[in-house]
């Protein structure tokens, strides 16, 4: 369609009637799990100022070095479009003075300057949750298991959860300064080639080679993030994975499983689905204690994930054929229309979707229309049924006709509704 004058920008999408529908099925399972384990729901602004996720994400991390959307406004403030969504809702937890511990979740739209691919898109939707004000690996394993529980609850297959522990600050610096050692000298006797990504990453945040899909795999005789894990650390670690044993979640550690973002810390983890293969990660997260401190508030240790919606809905589901209205209402004269609208109204105070044609056509014609706009049935209206104060109920699918009382329409959907119920998306 070469004609048209207008396109959505690269990378965004038109979400049309059926993949909406999909979508509202999907994210009332999603919020009725969520809500079993006791988050609640929060909306944050769009755009933030940009000093927010620099600040949190970490200036050498993917999304702020060349992933964000930053605009100005007329008075030269510097503005970005929400990338993630945990800055902004710790942001909201520490200004609208929410107490800890408190469990928030979100679906939100999220911006980012990617390269479009399948799953990948440059507004894409985000559901989170961010458990605050707790320290426990009780919590961890807890948050884990809910994203593992949704994801198989809505269909996806073959699951496994990638997870590691990164260990508190401390450790993380004596390991960087290992792993650093170990780089420089591997690229000084010529065993090592680093890609033009990962150069640049190596002064900067080593750490993040280990997650490079180019580099990453070429390093496993490097140091062992692991080994620099205190007791303790290494306890929190098992103490989690002993949960996840107890509750059958599958997982596989993953000593090169870093997550892009600065603000991780100990627990970090992804889920995949071996259908589709582990570069598509459908859920990531992790642990991140200092956060809260960061953005100016008390110190607040914290765990979360988000999941993209997309990548669930590319991978798992097929956009459905989506019905038209229930009741189709016809009609054969200007009398029989008059009474039709009164009819009309009346169906969608019982809140059934239905519709008509408004011009004057045909009674055939009026059909067609209904077919085209794929009616579950038609309510015909005519001088007859007006007399006899019923209608007559045609199926559109079979052609069957039932004469019944107008209060009969409630029944008849429900009755319908429920037939479907479980059998389809919608
Ligand atoms: P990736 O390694 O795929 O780039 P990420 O580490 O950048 O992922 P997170 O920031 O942890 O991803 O986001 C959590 C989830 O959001 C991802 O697992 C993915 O499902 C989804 N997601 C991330 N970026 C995009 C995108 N550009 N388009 C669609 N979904 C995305
Ligand atoms: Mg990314």
């Amino acid at each position: 369609m070469n004609t048209l004058k207008y396109k959505r920008p690269k990378g965004t999408r038109d979400i049309i009637p059926e993949e909406f529908e999909l979508r509202e099925v999907l994210l009332e399972k999603i919020k009725k799990s969520i809500r079993a384990y006791g988050y609640k729901f929060i909306i944050t602004p769009t755009f933030e100022h940009t000093e927010l996720f620099i600040r949190s994400i970490g200036d050498s991390t993917d999304i702020v070095e060349k992933e964000m959307y930053t605009f100005h406004d007329k008075k030269g403030r510097s503005y970005t479009l929400r990338p993630e969504g945990t800055a902004p809702v710790i942001r909201a937890f520490l200004e609208n003075s929410i107490m800890p511990p408190a469990k928030l979740a979100y679906i939100m739209n999220m911006f980012r300057a990617e390269r479009p691919q399948k799953g990948r898109y440059r507004e894409f939707w985000q559901v989170g949750v961010e458990a605050i004000g707790i320290k426990d690996p009780l919590i961890d394993a807890e948050v884990i298991e809910m994203g593992y529980s949704i994801l198989k609850e809505l269909g996806a297959e073959k699951l496994v959860v990638l997870i590691n522990s990164i260990g508190s600050i401390e450790e993380r610096q004596a390991y960087k300064s290992a792993l650093l050692d170990y780089l420089n000298e591997k690229e000084q006797d010529g065993t090592l080639e680093l890609c033009n990504d990962c150069k640049r990453r190596k002064n900067r945040n080593p750490l993040r080679i280990l997650d490079c899909k180019i580099d990453g795999p070429k390093l496993k005789d490097a140091p062992k993030l692991k080994e620099f894990l205190s007791n303790e650390s290494l306890k929190y670690f098992e103490e989690i994975k002993s949960y996840l044993d107890k509750w059958k979640v599958n997982y596989r550690e993953e000593p090169r499983l870093v997550r892009g973002l600065d603000y991780y810390n100990h627990t970090a983890f992804e889920i995949v689905s071996e259908k589709i293969g582990v570069e598509d990660t459908l859920l990531g997260g992790g642990r991140y204690d200092s956060l809260v401190e960061d953005l100016g508030g008390p110190a607040t240790p914290a765990v979360g994930w988000a999941l993209g919606l997309e990548r669930i809905i590319n991978y798992f589901y097929q956009i459905p054929r989506i019905s038209g209205p229930f009741y189709f209402v016809a009609t054969v004269n200007e009398f029989s229309k008059g009474y039709a609208i009164g009819l009309l109204k009346k169906i969608r105070e019982w809140k059934i979707p239905s519709d008509m044609t408004y011009e004057p056509k045909s009674l055939k014609a009026q059909m067609k229309i209904a077919d085209r706009l794929n009616a579950v049935k038609a309510v015909i209206v005519g001088e007859d049924e007006i007399k006899l104060q019923k209608v007559r109920v045609r199926d559109l699918e079979t052609g069957k006709e039932v004469l019944v009382p107008e209060k009969d329409l409630v029944k008849i959907y429900e009755e319908e509704m429920a037939r479907r119920k479980g059998k389809e998306v919608l």
